[in-house]
């Protein structure tokens, strides 16, 4: 029995090993004088913070205790949410927008299918998603309560001194949006990383579409063509370097690397 267990646990750490020594080195975004990179709630979901020529940008609004972190954020950044330039939303799901109320008076950027699952005026179909909102509604604005700058293509958005890049990368949701800011694509959940797999596509049981989304999140590395990308971050602060063996490993073998379920 004793011994059974040790060659599970041999066989486990083997599996460990071999999957961390195969897949791009994960990488984590620090904070400068300039940014904030904060991860909230049990998945890390992270909002980023930067301070431009125009005001602060923020990407992405987290979960728990995303309202408190923001806050305390943009005061060590010596500013506060009235000054806020633009908020850059990957997607609604409720783990990347419960710090909106902070917010509130700034513009939202987003991919223009989305503004209704911001809103509560649809409902996500994806089990997940759609099982966490009937136990527990989010809290969301009332149709209407925010300025939404609503993009149907790929387009790009000048603040201050600085441009943010959007990419429409539909199908973990029917508006997720990718955005290039200073070298970081920030995939959201277009992109996904496990421990074992590494970076991935999006993962089925959260994800709308998930053909549309690995269709895109192909075609997106494409549409960013020759810009500037040092690195690219999931929505949940996972990061790797953009390079070759990131890409081969994503896409080394388009069977087996269906959405990770
Ligand atoms: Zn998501």
């Amino acid at each position: 029995m004793m011994l059974k267990k040790a060659v599970i646990y041999l066989q486990v750490g083997l599996i460990a090993l071999v999957a961390s020594s195969c897949s791009p080195r994960r990488l984590t975004l620090e904070d400068t004088p300039d940014t904030r990179v904060l991860r909230t709630g049990p998945s890390r979901s992270m909002i980023y913070i930067a301070q431009t020529s125009a005001g602060p940008i923020i990407i992405d609004l987290g979960w728990t205790g995303a309202k408190e972190a923001l806050r305390a954020a943009l005061k060590e950044l010596g500013t506060d949410s009235a000054n806020v330039a633009g908020v850059f939303i990957t997607h609604a799901h409720r783990d990347h927008i419960a710090g909106w109320p902070v917010v509130a008076k700034a513009p939202f950027y987003m991919a223009a299918p989305e503004r209704d699952f911001l809103f509560g005026d649809f409902q996500y179909h994806a089990w997940i998603p759609r099982t966490a909102e009937e136990l527990r509604p989010s809290e969301l604005p009332a149709s209407g309560t925010l300025q939404v700058r609503e993009f149907t293509h790929d387009t790009s958005f000048v603040v201050g001194r600085d441009t943010v890049y959007a990419f429409m990368v539909t199908g973990h949701t029917p508006g997720s949006a990718a955005y290039l800011f200073r070298g970081v694509l920030f995939a959201g959940d277009a992109l996904s990383h496990t421990t074992l797999a590494g970076f991935r596509m999006p993962k089925a049981r959260f994800t709308e579409n998930p053909r549309e989304a690995a269709a895109n999140l192909r075609n997106l590395f494409e549409r960013v063509g020759t810009r500037d990308v040092k690195y690219v971050c999931t929505a949940h602060a996972e990061c790797s370097a953009y390079n070759d063996e990131f890409m081969q490993d994503l896409f080394k073998d388009a069977g087996k690397n269906t959405p990770v379920r």
